[in-house]
């Protein structure tokens, strides 16, 4: 099929997510293969991946230990259900999941894809108060801004505005308390104490009515990429032990090496009672998911058919072999290759690249932790003034980029850098230089067009 084929097909029958279809036709794009942290399209220009593909691959693509790992699992076979039966790189990544995730995880239950795991999550927290006969608890406590993927549940305890508003009457409610984001002269400390404050006003209150509280880990990612006050979590942890309500930690985004450490609440030394993963798990390779559970929320479960205490959930490719398989070889390569020392020294040599970013008159504010980075697009530094939402002015700039010779999407104003693990130090700085022309040539354009 030639490129015009493709093109005049895919305009044809494909709808794709999170996007305007009539943006996709003006700048048509169509990935054809992917090399390391380069993706090829049909016309055979390369791109340097700045999304990590959505945010997931971690060792580049056709990285050979996960392509053999999957080659050989399909020797044996490429799925049997999960649905009483198990398999066996399910047992075993259940196994090494465990070893890696916060001591007092022990239970690993599979799905396919992050929404998934923090659906899950919701549904095993209700359920748990109500196979324990705590009937009242029912609520969950989300965090303004908050993003934990795109079903009807996980949208319930999201709370983006844009992506949400439209569904507000099919979601249920959720207690959302504003994310802890400093205003002026206010310090990290103050933000923090003062935050955890008011949440322990509403855990004196309403305790005895909440499940549980759905939290980003450190730092929010689809909000923005807006982080925590250091302590916040850990706060918020000592609150939930204190009040018996349910930390529900969504790793999603930040797990398997992201933020610097194999999970972000490393960083905190949380101890979640459910943690949700997905994304890095396989490498960015196959669309398996998992949520984490202490051995307590397991045990609420335990017991006889008959007590209707069972987990009534589970999806069709639940625990799928390949997916496995490709996580394994994934985390091995995170140990063969030190991956988590490397990280903290990469971020270290991007944190020197985005100063240069954070002096640009059209950037407002840089954040970053480990290798998940938000640059936010303003008109003028001076009075952080934004520029015209109509204009897109992130957008545009990762259209630039794109002609540039690297993919990220947007966020609102805020541009995402999120560079596979594997990425060089070399190849970070091309990302970063990308970033800025791209943004100095939209930036440029959107003023003049204001004139
Ligand atoms: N939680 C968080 C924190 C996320 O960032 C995302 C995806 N960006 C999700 C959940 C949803 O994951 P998925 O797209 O795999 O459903």
């Amino acid at each position: 099929m030639t490129s015009n084929d493709l093109l005049a097909k895919s305009k044809k029958h494909l709808w794709l997510p999170f996007t305007q279809m009539s943006d996709y036709e003006k700048d048509p794009l169509i990935i054809e293969s992917g090399n390391g942290v380069y993706l090829k399209d049909i016309e055979g220009n390369t791109y340097l991946d700045g999304y990590s593909s959505l945010w997931l691959n971690v060792h580049g693509h056709r990285k050979k230990e996960i392509d053999e790992a999957i080659e050989k699992q399909l020797q044996l076979i490429a799925h049997s259900t999960l649905l009483g039966a198990a398999n066996i790189p399910s047992i075993q990544l259940a196994e090494k999941l465990v070893e890696l995730a916060p001591e007092a995880i022990t239970r690993v239950f599979y799905s396919d894809s992050g929404a998934e795991a923090v659906e899950i999550a919701v549904k095993m927290a209700y359920q748990y108060w109500q196979n324990r006969g705590y009937e009242n608890k029912k609520s969950f406590v989300t965090l303004s801004n908050g993003y934990h993927g795109d079903t009807v549940g996980t949208m319930s305890v999201g709370s983006i505005e844009l992506y949400h508003k439209v569904y507000t009457s099919l979601l249920f409610d959720a207690i959302v308390i504003p994310f802890p984001a400093s205003k002026e002269e206010q310090t990290e400390s103050d933000l923090c104490r003062e935050s955890l404050k008011q949440l322990r006003e509403l855990f004196e209150a309403k305790h005895e009515e909440i499940a549980g509280i759905t939290v980003e880990a450190l730092i929010q990612g689809a909000g923005g990429m807006n982080l925590m006050p250091k302590g916040y979590l850990k706060g918020v942890e000592q609150l939930c032990k204190e009040f018996h309500i349910l930390l529900i930690v969504d790793e999603v985004a930040t797990g398997f090496g992201r933020t610097g450490k194999m999970f972000a609440v490393e960083h905190e030394n949380v101890q979640p009672d459910i943690m949700t993963v997905a994304k890095g798990i396989t490498g960015g390779y196959l669309p398996i998911a998992a949520t984490l559970t202490q051995e307590h929320i397991y045990e609420a479960f335990y017991g006889e058919y008959t007590d209707l205490k069972t987990f009534f959930h589970g999806h069709s490719y639940t625990g799928n072999q390949l997916g496995c398989a490709a996580a394994l070889a994934n985390l091995e390569i995170f140990e063969k290759e030190n991956i988590i020392q490397q990280v903290e020294e990469k971020a270290l040599f991007l944190e020197e690249q985005l100063k240069h970013v954070a002096e640009l008159e059209f950037v407002g504010a840089v954040r970053q932790l480990g290798l998940m980075c938000g640059i936010q697009l303003v008109q003028h530094k001076r009075t952080s003034e934004p520029f015209p939402w109509e204009q897109r002015v992130a957008y545009r700039s990762t259209l630039k980029m794109r002609a540039l010779g690297m993919l990220t999407r947007p966020l609102g104003d805020v541009i995402v850098l999120m560079p596979p693990l594997a990425a060089t130090n070399d190849q970070l700085k091309q990302m970063v230089d990308i970033m800025k022309e791209g943004i100095m040539e939209a930036a440029t354009e959107c003023l003049e067009q204001q004139v």
